[in-house]
């Protein structure tokens, strides 16, 4: 005989949701554990996760990529291509400047600027390139188990194969300045676009046998107007220009000077602009006037050197000059160009490929203080380091190449907007 079985709906229920919530916590937990596993994987993947980092170039911006890159957790070893030697890099004779910015972000690398010669003037530090490399072709020397320095190494379409060989992921940064081609027979597109920065100017240099190398303080000087009638060139008074900017900067053996004005439409301008066609036959008159020209500006030169020279250095003479002062003979437009692809990724070799310094973005106009935007893309570096180490999908690569390529365009952009204001036009 059948007993009737009794239950209360209470206690069904109770034991339907106790199984329910049973059930819950046992998928919570397998999620937590494939989440906390998967988490634990991809940390051992990333600790273990190493670069190659081949750096083309061993100027001021090369080596200091070197130096990031050799400070990195990420990268197992570096190789440096530099095709001088170490005698011809230490005795590069052009000034570099570094912007507060700049020297902030060097200091996290430990460069130890009271061990650097060079000069403090409001908080910008000048140096020579030289110096600088040597500088730091010493403290790389320290990393010898990482850092393979290849100088006296020219980096050419046979070195590709040698890269390509290494195995694993590597980054290859080309640094070889304005006239490299390593960037290009890599296969980095080699497009430059060129900004106007709405500025005229004209530079300078003359080497002096005298043995202070040096760097001295910048000399800036503004508002100051050329009178050129005396070679029948006469300003109409209205049309006056608001004066140019006159640096002297370098050392006392290497001293280089710029003129800057803003763009503006006025009879002196056009005068120092004037290019003669090449086209027409070269006349006794064409030379005579090419000769007038030449003579404007090396006067011009000469009398801005002598007025605002530092104290301890003599003047120059018009003989001496006509040896040693090497100058634009035209006022120039003063333009940036800047690479339009400054980053590229090869799947077939796990390469990827960036241009930084004068590779990357240059002005055809040494400001004194310029070398701040060559410098400026190492201080994201070390993050681009670790983003493309981690990298593994399409999507995380991808990425780590907006980051890049938007902290390129970034630079450019705000050196258009400020750049000659803060280095050229701006009283120091
Ligand atoms: C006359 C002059 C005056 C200047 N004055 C100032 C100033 O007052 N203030 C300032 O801030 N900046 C100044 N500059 C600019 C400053 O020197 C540059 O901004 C700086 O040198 C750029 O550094 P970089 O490393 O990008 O390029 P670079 O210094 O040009 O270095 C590129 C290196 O790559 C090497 N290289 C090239 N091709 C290859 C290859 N195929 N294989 C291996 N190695 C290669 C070259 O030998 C070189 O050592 C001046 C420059 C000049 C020329």
């Amino acid at each position: 005989m059948n007993v009737p079985v009794k239950c209360d709906p209470r206690e069904v229920l109770f034991v339907h949701s106790s199984l329910a919530i049973y059930h819950i916590l046992c998928s919570v937990l397998m999620v937590a554990i494939f989440i906390a596993t998967k988490r634990l994987v991809e940390s051992f993947r990333r600790s273990y996760s190493k670069l190659t980092v081949v750096v083309i170039g061993g100027g001021p911006v090369g080596l200091t990529a070197v130096l990031v890159a050799a400070l990195s957790k990420k990268v197992s070893n570096i190789i440096l291509f530099e095709e001088m030697f170490r005698n011809n890099l230490c005795n590069k004779p052009s000034q570099i400047a570094f912007n507060p910015k700049t020297v902030k972000f060097l200091r996290t690398l430990d460069i130890d600027f009271d061990n650097l010669e060079g000069c403090w003037s409001n908080d910008y530090f000048y140096t020579r390139s030289g110096v600088y490399t040597d500088y730091l072709l010493c403290v790389l020397y320290k990393f010898n188990k990482k850092v393979d320095l290849k100088l006296g190494t020219k980096f050419t379409r046979d070195t590709i194969k040698e890269v390509d060989k290494v195995v694993g992921r590597k980054l290859v940064i080309a640094c070889d300045g304005s006239n490299g081609n390593g960037a290009r027979i890599m296969g980095l597109n080699d497009e430059f676009l060129q900004h106007s920065l709405n500025a005229y100017g004209a530079v300078a240099g003359v080497d002096r046998l005298v043995h202070g190398a040096v760097p001295v303080p910048e000399t800036s000087v503004q508002n100051i107007l050329f009178d050129l009638g005396a070679y029948g060139i006469l300003v109409d008074e209205r049309q006056e220009p608001q004066g140019f900017t006159v640096k002297l900067f370098g050392n006392l053996r290497h001293r280089y000077m710029n003129i800057a004005i803003p763009k503006c439409e006025s009879t002196l301008l056009k005068s120092m602009r004037l290019v003669l066609d090449r086209s027409i036959p070269h006349t006794d008159v064409v030379s005579n006037l090419e000769l007038l020209f030449t003579i404007i500006m090396r006067n011009i030169f000469i009398k801005c050197f002598n007025t605002y020279k530092s104290e301890v250095e003599s003047s120059i003479s018009e003989s001496t000059a006509l040896k040693t002062l090497k100058f634009s003979p035209r006022l120039f437009e003063i333009k940036l160009s800047q690479r339009l692809e400054t980053v590229v990724y090869f799947k077939e070799t796990d390469t990827f490929l960036i241009a930084e310094g004068e590779a990357a973005r240059c002005t055809n106009f040494h400001t004194g203080k310029d070398i701040n935007l060559a410098m400026d893309g190492l201080p994201i570096l070390n993050r681009f380091i670790t983003m493309i180490t981690w990298a593994s999908s399409e999507h995380s690569i991808m990425e780590a190449m907006l980051f890049k390529s938007r902290s390129a365009e970034r630079i450019c952009k705000s050196f258009l907007k400020n750049g000659l204001r803060d280095t050229v036009f701006s009283p120091s």
